[in-house]
C-alpha cells in the first residue's frame, strides 16, 4: 500500500478539513448566476492514491462545474494525442504574471502557458479541428470519464449559456489572437465566420463539465500515477503529457499565487472559479477540494489554507527531502 498507516493518515486529514471547514474568509464568484447561487459553506474533500485507497470528507458528492481546471486536461488530452512539442508551437511555457484572462501575448505573440484563458483558448482549437462540433465535445467527455474511472461526468447547460453570454473579454481576446495569427493554420477560426464562436462555444463547454470532489480525486490520482487511472488502470494519457502538465501546473497552476503556492506547499495544482482546486502528490495520490469562497486571486480559501496545512503535518512538498 502507498499509505502504509491509513487510518491515522485519514484522522490528521479529517482534523486539518475541521480546522479548515472554519475559515470565513473569502467571496463566491458573481460574474454568473450559476456560480454565485453556490453556499458558501459547502466544503468537501477526497483523496484518491495511485493504488486506488480513497477518503472523503463533507460534501464531497456535491457537483461543480470544472471551469479553468478543465485547462489542464484539456492540455493533457490533446498533448496526449498530438504531442507536446508540436502544441507548443502555439503556447509558452512560462508564468504571464498578468491576470488570468488579460489580453496579453509573450514576445513571441504567443499565449504565455496553456493555462492561462489565452493559452487555453488555443489548446481548445487543437481539440480534432477538422470535426464537427458535436465530436469534438463528445471526443473530449470521452476522455475524461476515462480519466475518472467512471465516476460522474456530466454537463452544465445553465453554466455554458452563461459563460457564453458574459463572453466579451474572451471574444475579444480571441479575435485579438487570431488576429496575430495564433491559432494552428487548419483551425476553423480562419476558414469560416462563426469559426471563432464555435471555438468558444467548445471553451466555455469544457469549463461547463461538472463533476465532485470524489471523480475529481480520482482524475488528479490519473496524473500522480502518470496518465494511469488507478481505478481502471487504462492508460489514458501519455507520460510525457503527464509530466508536462504537472511542471506547468506547479508554475502556473494557481494564478497569480502560483510562485507563492510553489514555494509554501511546493505541489502541482490548478484551481477553477467554482472553488475547486486539485492536487496533486507525483506517485502518491490525487487530492480534489471544493469551497467556493475565492481569495483575491482567484483561489479557494479553504482550499489553500488546507494545502498548508498538509504541508505542515506532511512531508509532501517537493523539497521536503532535503
Ligand atoms: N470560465 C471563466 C473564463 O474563462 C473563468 C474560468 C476560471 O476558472 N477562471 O473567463
Amino acid at each position: 500500500l502507498i499509505i502504509p498507516s491509513w487510518l491515522e493518515f485519514t484522522q490528521l486529514i479529517e482534523t486539518i478539513f475541521e480546522t479548515c471547514r472554519e475559515s470565513k474568509e473569502g467571496e463566491v464568484a458573481s460574474y454568473i448566476p450559476q456560480l454565485a447561487r453556490q453556499s458558501p459553506h459547502l466544503w468537501g474533500m477526497s483523496i484518491c492514491t495511485i493504488d486506488g485507497q480513497r477518503f472523503s470528507l463533507g460534501d464531497s458528492k456535491k457537483n461543480f462545474c470544472l471551469q479553468s481546471v478543465s485547462k489542464a486536461f484539456n492540455y493533457a488530452i490533446v498533448a496526449s494525442e498530438i504531442g507536446s512539442h508540436v502544441l507548443h508551437q502555439y503556447v509558452g511555457h512560462e508564468p504571464s504574471g498578468r491576470l488570468f484572462n488579460e489580453i496579453c501575448l509573450d514576445s513571441n505573440n504567443m499565449p504565455h502557458n496553456p493555462l492561462i484563458n489565452a493559452g487555453a483558448i488555443v489548446v481548445t482549437s487543437m481539440i480534432k479541428p477538422t470535426h464537427s462540433m458535436a465530436d469534438r465535445f463528445d471526443f473530449m467527455l470521452k476522455q475524461y470519464r476515462k480519466l475518472a474511472g467512471g465516476g460522474h461526468v456530466g454537463f452544465d447547460n445553465a453554466t455554458f449559456l452563461s459563460e457564453r453570454d458574459t463572453a466579451d473579454r474572451n471574444y475579444a481576446l480571441s479575435y485579438y489572437m487570431k488576429e496575430y495569427r495564433c491559432f494552428p493554420d487548419e483551425s476553423q477560426v480562419y476558414e469560416k465566420a462563426k469559426g471563432l464562436r464555435e471555438e468558444l462555444d467548445l471553451y466555455f463547454q469544457l469549463c461547463s463539465l461538472e463533476t465532485n470532489c470524489d471523480t475529481a480525486a480520482v482524475m488528479a490520482a490519473t496524473l500522480a500515477n502518470g496518465g494511469i487511472c488507478p481505478l481502471t488502470t487504462e492508460k489514458c494519457l501519455g507520460s510525457r503529457p503527464c509530466r508536462d502538465i504537472l511542471s506547468l501546473m506547479y508554475s502556473c497552476g494557481m494564478y497569480d499565487y502560483s510562485g507563492k503556492f510553489a514555494f509554501q506547499v511546493g505541489l502541482p495544482a490548478k484551481s477553477g472559479v467554482s472553488g475547486i482546486m486539485i492536487v496533486v502528490i507525483p506517485n502518491v495520490m490525487g487530492i480534489a477540494l471544493y469551497s467556493p469562497p475565492l481569495d483575491k486571486t482567484g483561489n479557494s480559501c479553504r482550499g489553500v489554507a488546507f494545502c498548508r496545512q498538509l504541508i505542515d503535518k506532511f512531508n509532501f512538498h517537493n523539497y521536503d527531502s532535503l
